[in-house]
């Protein structure tokens, strides 16, 4: 233990270089969950688990819950009702970061456990030490096999703790009880962990280490327990899917063949990286029909010099190459797309390349993001020369050039029946329910709550170019 700190316990804490070459799995979760003390602690206490962040975040909080659990806590969906408040938090973004903040600040008399990808980063931790913030424990999500012995400690002590040790593993551990999901017909099943592509903007590397395969039977036992659990979907997930099973002899396209004969009517996956993009992929997608024929295949940039200061490995032919053989195979594929706008140096002539590559693809759906520097990245040493206003200005030309696209690609989905697996009850309308199409567009639509969590049929009457609105159809 670092004693360095007469408020704090401080056990471990974070670092971007051993995060890069350790990636051990732990083998004594069971000796840390289930003591006499947590048994008895656990009594009549509530946990409230927030998650920030993409779907890798939220299958990691499910497991967090399931760890909960499995220890005698109980569950609850509101932090009013909580003894402790678990935050697994998201670090890709420097907004996400400030939201984090201002949510921990209005938490009182919890035990605040602070967790995700921004415990893994050295700059927050520090912070977090440095200022004494009112954090009772600070914990990679990697490490969570020890959340038990660090709460004892804390109840022990009455001093806060960091222990975030950078060594990976747990999270990995096939024997954790991670059978929890938070939907009782969809869920997010991981492929693999973490991400060797190191991208020079990109975070993730660093807070989730090198890229880990689960086993391959691991991931079909896991859908199959799903399948006979009447699960409606599954989101095979990864930082980048595409490069599963490359370090063994198995590929993401064999993985997703297998999946597929479980017979769950909706599997789709997230994320992949071009550069080891097979076709192979989209000869299974087209062969199963319960694959949904969506893909969201991340370019960032259209220009070949910024996808070279990106580390992206590939530049625009090849992207572009990759696209119209993509549609060869599979002609009615959704392509959806990130892309990022004002990365260090972007003129405007690159970023009108982007503008060019993006009227010659048509995609789908475009998620876009404003540079954000990262502590701890190649690009946070890049010259940031493109001034904010600049890089607004680009991201609404960029928004109005999608959005005629997207008005026009909408059209094909009015006056027609499509399936629709319906999620819940809608965020922008109460009255409303919502759920998505096979190409993942969402639709609102009337309908009873009894259809939550079933596939229904519905007519689309109206497009707007981020959902459509529908009517139940009933013949
Ligand atoms: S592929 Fe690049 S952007 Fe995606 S997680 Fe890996 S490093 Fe980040």
């Amino acid at each position: 233990m670092i004693k360095n700190n007469t408020d704090i316990l401080i056990y471990s804490c974070p670092s971007f270089k051993q995060s890069r070459v350790n990636n051990k799995i732990s083998n004594n979760f069971k000796k840390i969950y289930k003591n006499n003390w947590i048994i008895n602690f656990s009594k009549n206490k509530k946990v409230f688990v927030v998650t920030y962040g993409c779907q890798a975040n939220y299958r990691d909080s499910e497991k967090v819950v399931g760890i909960f659990l499995y220890a005698g806590f109980k569950l609850t969906d509101s932090e009013k009702d909580a003894d402790i408040v678990f935050v697994n938090t998201c670090a890709v973004r420097e907004k996400a970061e400030k939201k984090v903040f201002s949510y921990l600040e209005r938490l009182k008399n919890k035990i605040i456990i602070f967790s995700g990808c921004m415990a893994m980063e050295e700059k927050i931790v520090k912070k977090i030490i440095d200022k004494k913030m009112s954090i009772n424990i600070v914990i990679s999500i990697n490490n969570i096999g020890k959340i038990f012995f660090l709460l004892k400690q804390h109840i022990i002590t009455k001093k806060n703790i960091v222990d975030v040790n950078s060594n990976f593993f747990n999270v990995n551990d096939e024997r954790l009880p991670n059978n929890f999901n938070f939907s009782n017909f969809k869920a997010f099943v991981n492929v693999n962990y973490g991400c060797d592509k190191l991208c020079t903007y990109c975070i993730v590397p660093y807070t989730r280490g090198p890229e880990i395969d689960r086993n391959f039977k691991d991931i079909i036992d896991e859908c199959r327990k799903l399948a006979d659990l009447n699960y409606q979907e599954i989101v095979l997930i990864g930082q980048n899917v595409s490069s599963y099973g490359i370090k063994h002899d198995t590929t993401f396209a064999k993985l997703l063949d297998e999946v597929a004969k479980l017979k769950i009517p909706r599997i789709y996956f997230l994320t992949c990286h071009p550069y080891d993009f097979s076709l192979d992929i989209i000869r299974i997608m087209k062969k199963h029909k319960n694959i949904l024929p969506y893909l969201h295949l991340p370019i960032q940039s259209g220009d070949d010099n910024i996808l070279k200061l990106m580390g992206r490995k590939y530049n625009s032919q090849y992207y572009l190459k990759l696209v119209d053989n993509i549609r060869k195979i599979f002609p009615d594929i959704v392509l959806s797309t990130d892309i990022i706008i004002g990365f260090p140096t972007e003129t405007d002539k690159e970023f009108k390349n982007t503008l060019k590559i993006v009227q010659q693809i048509k995609f789908d759906n475009i998620f876009m993001f404003i540079f954000s520097k990262r502590h701890g990245t190649p690009a946070y040493n890049m010259v940031d020369n493109v001034s904010d206003a600049v890089k607004k200005n680009r991201f609404q030309i960029l928004d109005s050039w999608y959005m005629k696209i997207i008005e026009e690609k909408n059209k094909k989905y009015l006056n027609n029946i499509y399936d629709v697996l319906v999620d819940g009850i809608s965020k922008k309308n109460k009255n409303t329910l919502e759920g998505r199409l096979i190409t993942n567009k969402i639709v609102h639509f009337f309908g009873k709550k009894s259809m939550i969590g079933k596939i229904i049929k519905v007519k689309i009457t109206e497009t707007h170019p981020f959902f459509l609105f529908g009517e139940v159809f009933s013949k």
